[in-house]
């Protein structure tokens, strides 16, 4: 998509610092400067989010994502990552091409990745008969 940011980043529009690539995927360093090493991995074909991502896409970004987090814990120092998706506005996604953030992770490093949930507002049965498949 001609003006989307990560599409640009994977033609090589726009410089990126890019962790590994392959032919459908890429994994680059986030500019957020929130985190040291925080990685996203992306298609490097447009799909907006998980929400309209064919199987075989998100398979390929999720055989990166598995590469560049054994990368990271085996050759890196670091001994787990934590794994963040946004998908929609409504989950507080920015950029609409998905990607899914790697937070390299060291024990006792301080990082507290989870979000901060407010505590549930319905029922547990209920909401699980509205949800079951
Ligand atoms: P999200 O809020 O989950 O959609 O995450 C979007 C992420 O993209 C944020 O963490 C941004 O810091 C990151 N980001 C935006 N523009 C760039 C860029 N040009 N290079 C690297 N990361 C970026
Ligand atoms: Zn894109």
């Amino acid at each position: 998509m001609s003006d989307c940011i990560f599409c640009k980043i994977a033609a090589g529009e726009v410089p990126g610092r890019k962790v590994f690539e392959d032919e459908h995927t890429l994994a680059f360093l986030d500019i957020a400067g929130d985190v040291d090493g925080h990685i996203l991995v992306i298609p490097k074909r447009h799909v907006k989010n998980i929400l309209d991502c064919d199987g075989e896409t998100l398979t390929q970004v999720m055989r990166t994502v598995k590469r560049v987090a054994d990368h990271l814990t085996k050759n890196c120092g670091y001994d787990g990552v934590n794994l963040l998706n946004a998908s929609g506005e409504s989950a507080g996604q920015s950029v609409p091409h998905l990607h899914i953030h790697i937070v390299p992770r060291k024990a006792g490093d301080g990082i507290d990745a989870w979000p901060k949930f407010e505590g549930a507002k319905r029922e547990i049965e209920e909401v699980f008969r509205e949800i079951v498949m």
